[in-house]
């Protein structure tokens, strides 16, 4: 893959479309060998895309197929093929009715430029931008050329690119990947290497993030069946800690349970600032199972929207299970809701003391008449506490409505 564009190499763009298309192209089974960044210029394109052709078969170039001076992917690719540039006279019509519906008027030459495709190249259709991707063959390479923005090249790949090098490159093996949380890494993978000793040929791939680790099987397509069964057992084995294979977020598997149900959820959030209700919100549908959230981060806030007593504020300080417990207790009567989170906690960097450091958390979860509270100390940074208390959060409320039965009546603390 070589992406295109000063912008990704001084730091004002993320490149988004290397994870987008490494993962794509990982769940085809097609292994990306290697991955260029050049600044914008034909000499800087041309010179990668030589350099990588003399060991790859399939290229994809992403960025530069615009209207401006700077777009020089086309041009650089085209010379070095040997496919003379040839105007289109099928994708102008296309350019020159997406620009027509979208009342966009742009100079000739820019149109022109964007409908040149290389001779014997498939030109992709683009649904959400001008310039269409571009499917080459010369010499028994492959070159494909995608457009810079996400939006159209994520699309694009989906629709025109993957269907055609699935086609080419049918996979040589098969894998599963399973999302577990609540369980460190190094407890999975003993788990995993242990199980694995009965069932050889099968690889385990690890990868983790604050909250989650993914844990890919893989082995040569005739081990198919011994793999689904190495699998199965490993889900029996992990039991909740493992997502279900169609929530691929804490977010989605609390939200799905709440549905089956036909509970609501509320949050009461204080270092999260909102995280919890945006990651139950990310989620299309979402009004069906969350009703609302306090951002209670003052404790003025906390007693007047949430009713903490003030006492219990200052015998106790705002980060306490006493007060994440009231947080939690003054949701769920006040907010009229099935299920409730409230956090409480320092993220820091400042605000920490010997007894409250930075990264001390407590969690009250709600689930019918079961609530739970629990002490956290996370390492890391803001970000990485605030990040962990947010799927922690979501992820202790997950375990509860697995666990709760209707019959549960009460509650019990565990600090
Ligand atoms: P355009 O017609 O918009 O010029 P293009 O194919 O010429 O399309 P570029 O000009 O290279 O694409 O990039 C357009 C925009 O797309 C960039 O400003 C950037 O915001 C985004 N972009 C380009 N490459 C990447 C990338 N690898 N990851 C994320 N965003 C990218």
């Amino acid at each position: 893959v070589i992406c295109t564009g000063s912008e990704l190499l001084q730091g004002h763009t993320l490149n988004s479309n290397l994870a987008f298309l490494g993962a794509q192209l990982d769940g085809i089974g097609l292994a990306v060998s290697r991955e260029v960044s050049v600044p914008d210029g034909r000499e800087a394109i041309a010179a990668a895309v030589l350099e990588e052709l003399r060991t790859a078969d399939v290229l994809i170039t992403v960025g530069g197929l615009g209207p401006t001076s700077d777009d020089l992917t086309r041009e650089a690719v085209a010379e070095l093929l040997g496919l003379p540039l040839r105007l289109d006279a099928e994708v102008l019509r296309a350019i020159e009715s997406y620009l027509a519906d979208r009342k966009i008027r742009v100079p000739a030459q820019a149109l022109r430029i964007q409908a040149m495709v290389p001779e014997t190249a498939l030109a992709l259709p683009n649904l959400n931008g001008t310039a269409p991707g571009l499917w080459c063959r010369s010499g028994g390479k492959t070159v494909i050329l995608l457009p810079g923005p996400p939006r159209e090249l994520e699309p694009m790949f989906v629709e025109s690119v993957r269907p055609r090098l699935q086609a080419m490159c049918p996979p040589q093996t098969y894998r599963r990947v399973i999302r577990i949380c609540g369980l460190g890494e190094s407890t999975i993978a003993e788990k995993v290497d242990s199980l694995l000793a009965s069932f050889p040929g099968i690889e385990p791939a690890y990868c983790a993030t604050p909250a989650l680790v993914d844990v890919r099987l893989s082995a040569e397509l005739a081990l198919q069946p011994r793999l689904d069964q190495a699998m199965d057992q490993l889900i029996a084995l992990l039991g909740n800690a493992v997502l279900p294979a169609d929530c691929p977020t804490l977010a989605a598997a609390v939200g799905a349970i709440l549905r089956q149900r036909g509970w609501s959820l509320a949050t009461a959030e204080s270092c999260t600032g909102g995280k919890i209700a945006a990651a139950m919100t990310d989620q299309p549908g979402a009004s069906a199972f969350f009703a609302g959230a306090v951002v209670a981060y003052s404790n003025e806030w906390k007693q007047h929207a949430l009713g903490v007593r003030p006492d219990s504020l200052a015998r106790y300080g705002a980060v306490s299970a006493e007060v994440a417990r009231e947080m939690l207790d003054g949701l769920l009567s006040r907010y009229d809701v099935d299920a409730g989170i409230a956090v409480t906690g320092i993220a820091g960097p400042s605000g920490g003391t010997d007894g409250k450091p930075v990264g001390l958390v407590y969690i009250a979860t709600g689930a019918g008449h079961s609530v739970q509270v629990q002490r956290f100390s996370f390492p890391g940074n803001r970000d990485s506490v605030r990040t962990r208390t947010a799927a922690v959060a979501l992820n202790q409320l997950r375990l509860q409505l697995l666990h709760e039965t209707a019959s549960a009546s009460g509650g019990g603390v565990n600090p």
